[in-house]
């Protein structure tokens, strides 16, 4: 199928029910009724010249024209553009020139950024930019309004000639490890990834999702949207931007069933000061991903958000994004100590990065992964396709994993990330979960930073539970003394009030390496 087409089943068969609903704004729309929004919104880039192949940029913060746009682009068979709203001008010039986008909806502005601003300066930098539409502005209103002369059979002209396996969508990865890349997924390779994702959570369209992660990462807009409409499940959107007061109101508020974050962002509800009053017993499942989750937290979101069935995946923007999946009956062991299991009809192998052969399970190496989900490749970049994607189509995640005998992965964390600390691999994930047992720590983060002796040393990065009694770098060698081997004790630390992180929320370690530095 494609994306539009899908869409189309749900809106015949839960025709009634709702399909999104917008807090912020307070509106809300039935299947019929996005069904009819979408159009509207295709109709009007199709006035709008946009045709098939076209790249439609969108640069906004989440809100339900975000979500139109997804649909409408998908229904033309135009490309759409995410791009992250962390961006200023000299990275949106740089995204806008590379994937050649056309027309750019955007918001207008949000807290600090000024995005209005940022466009107009930047236009004159784009020569394959012709239109600007703005969110909420009359803009926008004009983008629909042409759209009413656009015929029926010319939209239904535009849909016909739109394949699974055409590009929908040029997604730029988070950006942790260096400079963003821009996957290039078909409709294929990411409305399948939403409906198994789905599938194993066990939607219906009797779940309402709520989602607080960013909809320009594959997070939001394939795990969240296409998950939901691929099952006739409604998606909330609790706010524009992460809010945990605003999250958990909208899951009381809407009695929803799933609620998808990155562990910080489930961090920072559980430890909301009113946490206890807010009524979460509506949530039953959700989804955290992204990156690795604290045993302490896990047991607070089953225990304490009611989420048992609390799903755990593994993935990369490259690969639409989910590898592997933890199961509805799981138990806390798999769903803390592991990712899960490989989803259906795709395949997995974790080899030695240097020879290339694939090692015995319980052995850590790079994971490599194949299927349906792997990307059409990053978008006008075939060198660094070939250097990520082999001859065989499998795509080397650069993530260090093993393969448990019961067939559910390890993932150690990410090649680049290891320490190398006088010849030992020390996986700073291990001594993250141990730290993070210590009562004066809220978070930590470890990093390896150069070393004249050993080559590399550890850097603990710590967020104290309490500013005025941090704990000190001798409490924590303490602490860690008989616990763990000498070569993983951290001999650096640093005390910090936040970690630098990406619009997905994850921690950017190259940056607190570069901190400790400086
Ligand atoms: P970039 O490639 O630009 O440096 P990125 O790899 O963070 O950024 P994404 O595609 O958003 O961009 O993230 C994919 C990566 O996130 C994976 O390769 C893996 O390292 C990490 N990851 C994803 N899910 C998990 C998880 N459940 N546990 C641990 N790590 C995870
Ligand atoms: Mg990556």
């Amino acid at each position: 199928d494609t994306i539009g087409a899908n869409l189309d089943r749900a809106i015949a068969a839960y025709p009634e029910r709702e399909a999104l609903v917008d807090m912020a704004g307070g509106r809300r729309w039935t299947y019929r009724e996005f069904g009819r929004a979408v159009d509207a919104v295709a109709r009007g880039l199709l006035a709008k010249g946009v045709g098939q192949g076209d790249r439609v940029g969108i640069w906004a913060v989440n809100c339900p024209e975000w979500v139109l746009v997804q649909y409408a682009t998908a229904r033309i068979g135009a490309i759409m553009v995410n791009i992250n709203p962390a961006y200023r001008v000299h990275e949106l010039a740089y995204v806008l020139n590379q994937a050649g986008v056309r027309l750019l909806v955007a918001s207008t502005a949000f807290k600090s950024s000024d995005y209005r601003g940022m466009v107009e300066r930047t236009r004159g930098d784009c020569p394959s930019l012709r239109d600007v539409v703005y969110i909420g502005d009359p803009t926008w209103e004009e983008l629909t309004a042409a759209g009413a002369a656009v015929p029926d059979d010319r939209l239904a002209a535009a849909e016909a000639g739109v394949g699974c396996d055409d590009p929908v969508n040029i997604q730029y990865t988070s950006g942790t490890t260096g400079f963003p890349k821009g996957a290039t997924l078909s409709h294929h390779n990411i409305l399948n990834n939403g409906y198994f994702v789905g599938e194993l959570v066990g939607y219906t369209e009797q779940d309402r999702i709520c989602l607080p992660v960013p909809f320009y990462h594959c997070f939001g807009m394939v795990m969240g949207n296409l998950a939901a409409t691929s099952h006739g499940a409604c998606v909330v959107i609790p706010a524009p931007g992460f809010d945990p007061a605003a999250t958990l109101r909208a899951v009381a508020a809407e009695r929803c069933t799933s609620l998808y974050g990155v562990p910080t962002m489930f961090i920072a509800e559980l430890n909301l000061p009113g946490f206890p009053s807010y009524d979460l017993s509506s949530l039953r499942t959700g989804i955290m991903a992204g990156s690795p989750c604290p045993v302490e937290v896990m047991k607070r979101v089953v225990a304490e958000m009611h989420m048992s069935q609390v799903a755990i995946c593994y993935g990369m923007t490259e690969t639409s994004p989910v590898s592997t999946q933890t199961r509805r009956d799981d138990d806390l062991e798999r769903r803390t100590e592991t990712v899960g299991r490989v989803l259906p009809h795709i395949e997995v192998k974790i080899i030695d990065p240097v020879t290339g052969r694939t090692v015995p399970r319980g052995e850590p190496g790079e994971l490599c992964t194949r299927g349906y989900s792997v990307m059409l490749g990053y978008w006008q970049e075939p060198q660094r396709t070939a250097e990520v994607i082999d001859a065989a189509r499998w795509m080397h995640t650069g993530d260090l994993a093993i393969m448990r005998e019961d067939g559910y992965v390890v993932i150690a964390g990410r090649i680049k990330d290891m320490i190398i600390r006088g010849g030992e691999n020390i996986y700073p994930r291990e001594i993250e979960e141990f730290l993070y047992t210590h009562p004066k720590i809220a978070d930590v983060q470890v990093v390896g930073v150069p070393d004249e002796r050993y080559g590399e040393e550890i850097l603990a990065c710590v967020i104290p539970r309490d500013a005025a009694d941090a704990p000190t770098l001798s409490e924590i060698e303490a602490f860690c003394r008989g616990q763990l081997a000498h070569f993983k004790v951290p001999r650096h630390l640093r005390i910090v009030e936040s970690f630098p992180m990406t619009v997905s929320g994850k921690v950017r370690k190259v940056e607190l390496r570069a901190n400790f530095q400086r």
